[in-house]
């Protein structure tokens, strides 16, 4: 037989949601009064959406399946993507600055973050913040970058870990980095919901020059931002064209968790340091492993971008923030500290709360047994999280109401 690939043999079990799910489990089975409408148990734990496709994107959709079945409107193979998507794109989120062969079509974010590190290999150090999304540290291990730290270490060799705390306001200190090293970094933030503002992302892109790094920006949640003043792209930072790959997503804006469709951008001036270009090779590695996204998902992606698709996304996400704030609201009442208060309103579908002092798991317990709510403790995404919870906004008004009354009973 064969042997295992040593890269998974490395991987940390995946751990953080079905522990949740496994304690969530037992916790019902437990208490069974709530079988009981009124003590059921809310989830404020997953990044998944729940509301359904506004109409005019749905329709899209409805209309790109129409046409594959008409002789004038059939497309097969799109490689990176339907030409007017790209420059839809372009237009819509980059005031028309980039050409269609620097935007790729993707089947999401997630996917292109894990298919982009075969541009770099296993030979390169990755720089992360610490919490962050879990596939930027899973991707390097699975690509060999990263291996199992040695006993008693936490973390992984290969990784430089940069904490986001409370102290630095949960951006990571730059003079940290290493020289020739994989930036990831994710603004508006997972887990910790902060937006890192234009100062500080063009202090990451000078320091990415100054390093010699490459950035790979995950703008997932960048339809989230509602204060002007905030940065929703890498590219909005001079210098970045050069130091930075972007990817986002239709996923969080649109709705679009379970459709799947999303994009990479990739600017011709970033270069090797052997001066070859970075484009040309994502177009190879993506014509080789990945034959592009649903086409039918590409016309639910134009419908979102035409002026009424961009109304009802940002009708989504404003429903999305006030959930947000009725959650920071809960918290303040109790004088819990979430990450961005006093900044001036909620720029993210996550709220970061503090509970200094405590593990994330205790609060994670307490919160369950005295509200029926389910988090995601902060330990689950790095080290520095531990004594933080993410409570998620993605989920219906009236639970969300539900689970904020039952907050209550946190204080006292
Ligand atoms: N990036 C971040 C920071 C996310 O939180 C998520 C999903 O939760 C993704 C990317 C994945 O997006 P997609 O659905 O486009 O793969």
């Amino acid at each position: 037989m064969l042997h295992r690939n040593p890269c998974i043999a490395s991987l940390k079990a995946g751990y953080l949601f079905p522990e949740i799910a496994k304690r969530r489990r037992e916790f019902t089975a437990s208490h069974p009064e709530t079988a009981k409408p009124e003590n059921r148990v809310i989830s404020l734990g997953v990044g998944n959406t729940t509301e359904p496709l506004p109409p005019h994107i749905n329709r899209g959709l409805i209309e790109g399946a129409r046409r594959l079945g008409t002789a004038e409107g059939y497309s097969g193979y799109q490689d990176e993507g339907l030409p007017e998507l790209r420059e839809r794109i372009s237009a819509v989120f980059y005031r028309g600055g980039f050409t269609i062969d620097e935007i790729f079509i993707s089947d999401g974010a997630q996917c292109d973050i894990g298919r982009l590190q075969l541009l770099f290999g296993a030979g390169i150090q990755a720089a992360i913040q610490d919490p962050s999304y879990p596939v930027y540290v899973d991707g390097s291990v699975l690509i060999g970058a990263a291996s199992a730290a040695s006993e008693g270490q936490t973390g992984y060799r290969g990784i430089v870990y940069l904490p986001c705390t409370a102290e630095n306001g949960f951006f990571p200190d730059l003079s940290r980095l290493p020289e020739h090293c994989l930036i990831y970094f994710c603004s508006p933030n997972n887990p910790t919901g902060v937006v890192s503002t234009r100062e500080q992302l063009t202090a990451l892109v000078k320091a990415a020059h100054d390093k010699n790094c490459v950035i790979i920006f995950d703008a997932a949640y960048s339809e989230y931002i509602r204060d002007p003043a905030l940065p929703k792209s890498i590219f909005e930072i001079e210098g970045a064209k050069s130091c930075a790959i972007e990817v986002n997503s239709f996923s969080k804006p649109a709705g679009f968790t379970g459709v799947r469709l999303g994009w990479t951008v990739v600017p011709k001036e970033l270069k090797y340091e052997g001066g070859e270009s970075v484009n040309a090779d994502w177009s190879r590695v993506s014509g080789t492993i990945f034959n592009g996204a649903s086409n039918i998902a590409q016309y639910g992606g134009l419908a979102a971008l035409e002026p009424e698709g961009l109304r009802e996304i940002r009708e989504l996400c404003d429903f999305y923030l006030g959930n947000a704030a009725l959650i920071r609201e809960s918290l303040q009442k109790l004088g819990i500290s979430c990450a961005g208060d006093g900044r001036g309103g909620n720029d993210s579908p996550y709220i970061w709360a503090h509970f200094p002092g405590r593990d994330s798991w205790d609060v994670f317990n307490e919160i369950l047994e005295k509200c029926h709510v389910i988090t995601t403790p902060g330990s689950g995404f790095g080290p520095a999280g531990q004594s933080f919870i993410r409570f998620s906004s993605f989920g219906h008004r009236a639970d969300m109401e539900e689970a904020c009354r039952r907050l209550s009973r946190l204080g006292g």
